[in-house]
């Protein structure tokens, strides 16, 4: 038998299929052990044949296989090869998609413990140790030998050689949420969430956007059509764009599916991480839910897949392969003849768009649970505030209603765009700023630590007390925090229990959730965040939001910044009156004329369309057009320059050849000229269509520089 062998080396020159003789039985999918050059490898089975073209004694022969059950079902194989072609990687990294990183450097295995059961009486005259071990283990029941060997030292052994006790080695698993308890199971469906599921399961079209409010429901929607999948024995993922933000969501699934749900998120430990992996891969874990890489997880004959909050830019991948969760999931739903499910509240223009067009099949859910009403959105003014003498984060309106909020017991969530305590640091005398060395951004002043932080590259430096530039000691700290709103709110409220959330505040695996879980359970009466408190969180008792500088998404230089302002002040203010109060919302704003953010305070989604649509039609962006960005970096400025010069000969070449395609073709400087250490920078074009992509990518491609990267980025949500 031959194996046509792909080795686990993310490198151009090995990119190639490598014929391996086989004695052992291993089939497609499987991950083995090889003599490569000089040493060994790890590869992956790709293809299992009887001849090679290879003579038969060059042939080199396959050591083992890793594990029993190939690691990489069909399907999945198929999708790599996919992806390899689409993106232009290395097969190899295309293929560690679908594995648990840490299973490839084979720092976690399955854990296995021993546990003594009772089996029968024996005499045990003479040992008043083996005596107890022996009640204790009738009346206990299975224990696990380690902890009874604690108690009872050699006496455990003792009783098994006698045949009282039996020892049995068993593999468990660790639960990653052992701590998270189920909540009460699903609710009936209300007719609109019937029609829904009904719609989605009847269609003929692969894709159902389900456009609900926030608070109409969908979760149970999605709940209702995974349990139907179930039902017939297919299987299902569930993509959410951070699962540690929704330990809510996490415990409606554990409560609703138990053990046939397994967890997929970069916060589990390793060990957990791979044990969830392999629950799905085994089958007795049937929904796979997790954030965008939970799209390659494991699992066969999937009978649905829902991505929830279709719009988030989490959903495309920021490393190579650059890939869209949604093409991922479209080609897994084609492959296994489901259906894909989009939700969200605030679909992004471009599958608006595609539904409108009939490409996708299009529900509307309008209303909330109850018919409870949407909270009303007050937009306040801020230059009259200023105007007024009041320079503080709070206008006069906000602070009247968390004070009247406070007062009826109910909570408050206030949400700002920027964490730390203000967003730059500046010597008034010469007006220089404090930037990282590492990163060309400036520095975030963060009082508790009282040092500066790079928010990129997350180095910190000494506060300033004396300016480097010019010596002056006229320090300014300009802009607000997370850290500055709530040390503020506690000056003015000093019997308020505040909780902060923020990337400052949010180590660790749980941290997320204890934050979320002190606020549910009423430990604290405001939550001030950035984006974190804007996710699906459902928080009865919140009655008023306050967004603090609805503005600053506004005049990001990137043309979806309408786009996610809306959206991000939809979400926000979703949270508020979900209970049985009503909720208020309060829009600070230095623009509250701004033709977006009045849509987003009248919950007018299709004014807000059709107000984009005409924008970016106009203006030719996409979905009119394709925005593709060749980047370059190099911690070697030469090199980087030297890159650049090759890639854009190249791309020019094309745009020479074919100019009615481009809107626009330059190159320059990336806007943040260096991330840790390494220099930027981009070939930025507009086409027309994607005609020229590949030829795109195999300009990209073709630049073999040892120094420098180069890559492609396709509508990159992130124009840094
Ligand atoms: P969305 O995801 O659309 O924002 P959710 O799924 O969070 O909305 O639902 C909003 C609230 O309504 C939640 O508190 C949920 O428990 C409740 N809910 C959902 N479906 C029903 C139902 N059929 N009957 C009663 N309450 C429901
Ligand atoms: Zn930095």
């Amino acid at each position: 038998m031959i194996c046509e062998v792909i080795v686990d080396i993310a490198h151009s020159e090995v990119d190639r299929i490598f014929d391996y003789a086989c004695d052992i039985p291993v089939a497609a999918g499987a991950r083995v052990v090889v003599p490569f050059g000089r040493s060994t490898a790890t590869g992956f089975v790709m293809r299992v044949k009887e001849t090679s073209d290879c003579p038969a004694d060059k042939l080199k022969k396959i050591y083992r296989a890793e594990e029993g059950t190939p690691a990489i079902n069909k399907e999945c194989l198929s999708l790599a090869r996919t992806i390899a072609r689409r993106y232009r990687v290395p097969l190899a990294l295309a293929l560690r998609l679908f594995l648990p990183p840490e299973m490839r450097t084979g720092k976690v295995a399955e854990t296995y413990r021993t546990f003594a059961r009772f089996v029968q009486d024996v005499p045990v005259k003479n040992a008043p140790q083996q005596a107890t071990c022996l009640t204790y283990l009738k009346e206990h029941g299975e224990t696990d030998a380690a902890r009874l060997r604690e108690r009872f030292g050699a006496a455990v052994n003792a009783l098994e050689k006698k045949g009282a006790v039996c020892l049995e080695r068993r593999r468990v698993l660790r639960d990653p949420y052992k701590g998270v308890e189920g909540s009460a199971a699903g609710h009936v469906l209300t007719a609109a969430q019937q029609r829904a599921v009904c719609a989605v399961e009847s269609t003929e079209k692969t894709v159902t956007l389900l456009h609900g409010v926030t608070g109409s429901g969908k979760t149970e929607v999605y709940l209702t059509l995974i349990a139907d999948a179930l039902a017939v024995g297919r299987t299902a993922l569930f993509l959410v764009p951070e699962i540690s933000l929704t330990p809510q969501m996490l415990s409606q699934l554990r409560a609703r599916f138990g053990a046939a749900a397994a967890i997929l998120h970069s916060g589990l430990s390793a060990g957990e991480r791979f044990d969830e992996w392999q629950r799905l891969r085994e089958g007795s874990a049937r929904i796979a839910i997790g954030a965008r890489s939970a799209v390659f997880a494991p699992v066969e004959n999937v009978g649905v897949i829902v991505l929830d909050e279709e719009h988030d830019g989490s959903y495309s991948s920021e490393t190579a392969p650059r890939y869209n969760t949604f093409d991922i999931a479209l080609l897994r739903a084609k492959y296994n003849g489901c259906k894909l499910v989009l939700g969200s509240a605030t679909p992004a223009v471009e599958t608006y768009k595609r539904a409108l067009d009939g490409e996708f099949s299009l529900v509307r859910m309008p209303d909330r649970i109850n018919a409870r009403p949407l909270p009303d959105v007050t937009i306040v003014d801020m230059r009259r505030e200023v105007r007024r003498g009041n320079p503080s984060p709070f206008s006069a309106a906000l602070r009247e209603r968390l004070a009247a909020t406070l007062a009826e017991g109910q909570q408050a969530i206030l949400f700002l765009n920027r964490r730390g305590y203000s967003q730059t640091v500046l010597c008034r005398d010469c007006g220089y700023v404090a930037k990282c060395e590492q990163c060309d951004v400036s520095l975030t002043y963060h009082s508790e630590e009282n040092c500066l932080k790079c928010h990129y590259c997350g180095a910190r430096y000494k506060m300033l007390t004396a300016c480097p530039s010019c010596g002056g000691t006229h320090i300014y700290y300009a802009g607000t925090g997370t850290q500055r709103v709530a040390g503020e709110l506690k000056k003015l409220y000093p019997s308020a229990r505040i909780l902060r959330m923020d990337n400052d505040t949010t180590g660790g695996k749980e941290g997320h959730y204890r934050i979320l879980k002190q606020f549910a359970d009423r430990q604290a009466d405001i939550l001030v965040g950035t984006q974190m408190v804007a996710k699906g969180h459902d928080f009865p008792l919140v009655t008023l939001v306050g967004i603090l500088d609805a503005d600053m998404s506004l005049h990001f230089p990137d043309y979806r910044s309408n786009e996610r302002t809306f959206q991000l002040i939809t979400q926000v203010a979703g949270r508020s009156g979900r209970g049985s109060e009503k909720g208020d919302v309060i829009l600070q704003t230095y623009d509250p004329d701004n033709a977006i953010l009045r849509f987003a305070a009248a919950y007018d989604y299709e004014g807000f369309y059709r107000h984009e649509i005409n924008l970016r039609a106009a203006t030719m962006f996409p979905p009119f057009a394709l925005i593709v960005r060749v980047m370059v970096s190099s911690s070697d400025n030469a090199a980087a320059l030297e890159a650049l010069r090759e890639v854009y000969e190249k791309l020019q070449s094309l745009y020479l050849s074919a100019q009615e395609e481009f809107l626009f073709f330059n190159r320059m400087h990336a806007p943040i000229r260096r991330i840790q250490g390494r220099f930027r920078y981009q070939v930025l074009m507009r086409l027309v269509s994607d005609k020229l992509l590949e030829r795109i990518y195999d300009a990209a491609s073709g630049v073999k520089s040892r120094d420098a990267l180069v890559w492609v980025e396709e509508n990159p949500s992130n124009l840094n």
